[in-house]
């Protein structure tokens, strides 16, 4: 059953909507978070930094610029790493200064590209059915030697854009309509979100994320009726669709009954908590929300705190660990995946320069800001490079498919983990007959 009901949408542009003034009032223009910005760092102008984007977002609150295709630039141009988050003293929340201003501005490009994005936003994320077909769809086109075809007669731009499309599986991950029982004593009850892309680009991520929460004494639910957790429609300024989804989602997990929910996908998790936020003004919704959102944790976060049980085998490994953006900034969860992969014996960490700074990939960012985009994730293999490390660690599947374009274009020729991967191997080489 397709649950997003279309009649719950509002397809029309979202309205101009008052800001949040007092949070762009916090801003005292110090500028510590200028060099933390990827984006001020390559190009050093003002406009192009969390600083000069509120300045440019008060601007318009007091009607002394207008609203125009450079105002969109300069918002757009922006990752929504949080970066700034991390670096200001003063606490601004500039994630939530951006998301409002592109809800009051709509997303970027041409007429074309604003439809293209208004129809993934509102007629396909929110629809788990529509993306299945959409996916497969994508598998067809890549195994019938459609893309190759293709390819020769794709313009440059549009054949550097298809050369980043990651390869379909043969097989997508389907969750289970029962509860997966905890091996061993039961530990918690969790809910996991199967996610938008997950289930079709990662399936083994979300098979090795419950294998390793039920080797520690998990049980596992996948609720029935949960969808995508909107967060790119959030960041994209979509915001009547996300909080359809959010609302979706809650009912869903709430009625699960669980201890918390676990979500692998850093981005999602960041969203999923701030859905308090998202539906603060909603009476029916925000304390239900707010009970939601302090349920979430990523699944890491969630690991190390519960303490891992069970034998992991040594895997003779070094490598380099990628702080996901809405995981080191947005949720501000850095040490526990590091705790966890130092749990594995044998491995070795190797911290490669500013692993928190962006790889490039930030949702769609890579495709709708490709020089930007490319110009960070070429700065990110020379930093992984200079480790020496055989593998990233990246517990993101869209950091997952950026660095494994990278390593493929800029090199070096590392593999590329989910935090969970590692994890789910150990166990398994663990209990392997000898
Ligand atoms: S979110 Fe990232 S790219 Fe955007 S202003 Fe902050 S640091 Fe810069
Ligand atoms: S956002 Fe924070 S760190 Fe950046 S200029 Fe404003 S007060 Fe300073």
């Amino acid at each position: 059953m397709e649950h997003a009901q279309d009649n719950q949408l509002d397809h029309s542009l979202p309205k101009i909507a008052a800001l949040d003034l007092a949070e762009l009032y916090r801003c005292v223009h110090c500028g510590l978070c200028l060099n933390q910005c990827p984006t001020y760092r390559v190009l050093r102008l003002e406009p192009e930094s969390p600083r000069g984007r509120i300045h440019l977002v008060k601007a318009a609150a007091d009607g002394r610029i207008e609203l125009n295709e450079r105002f969109k630039e300069h918002l757009y141009l922006c990752l929504l790493c949080r970066a700034c988050e991390t670096a200001c003293p003063s606490g601004v929340q500039y994630g939530h200064i951006a998301e409002k201003a592109r809800e009051m501005i709509g997303p970027p490009g041409s007429k074309i590209a604003r439809a293209v994005l208004k129809f993934v936003f509102t007629r396909l994320l929110p629809y788990p059915r529509r993306l299945r077909t959409a996916a497969g769809f994508l598998r067809l086109y890549q195994r019938t030697g459609l893309q190759r075809f293709m390819r020769l007669l794709l313009p440059a731009k549009l054949r550097e854009m298809d050369s980043m499309l990651p390869v379909i599986p043969s097989r997508f991950f389907e969750p289970n309509v029962g509860a997966l029982p905890a091996i061993g004593a039961r530990r918690a009850r969790v809910a996991m979100l199967n996610g938008c892309v997950m289930p079709f680009l990662f399936g083994d991520v979300n098979e090795a994320t419950v294998r390793v929460l039920r080797r520690n004494g998990c049980e596992v639910v996948f609720p029935k009726d949960q969808i995508c957790c909107g967060a790119l429609n959030t960041h994209n300024g979509e915001s009547v669709a996300a909080k359809m989804m959010a609302r979706q989602n809650i009912d869903a997990f709430l009625e699960a009954g669980v201890d918390a929910v676990v979500v692998n996908a850093a981005g999602c998790g960041a969203a999923m908590k701030e859905y308090g936020h998202l539906l603060r003004d909603d009476a029916a919704y925000a304390d239900k929300a707010t009970r939601f959102s302090a349920l979430v944790r990523d699944a890491g976060e969630f690991l190390a705190g519960l303490g891992l049980v069970g034998k992991l085998a040594r895997l003779e490994m070094t490598v380099t660990y990628q702080d996901p953006c809405h995981l080191a900034h947005g949720q501000r969860v850095r040490a526990q995946p590091r705790k966890l992969l130092e749990s594995i014996p044998g491995l070795k960490l190797v911290e490669m320069e500013a692993s928190d700074r962006c790889c490039g990939s930030a949702g769609i960012y890579n495709i709708t800001h490709s020089g930007m985009s490319q110009h960070l994730l070429k700065e990110k293999m020379e930093s992984v490079s200079a480790t020496q490390a055989e593998a990233i660690v990246a517990p993101n599947p869209g950091c997952m498919l950026q660095l494994r374009y990278g390593a493929q274009r800029y090199g070096p020729a590392v593999s590329v983990y989910h935090l969970m991967d590692l994890l789910d191997r150990a166990y398994a080489e663990a209990e392997a007959p000898k």
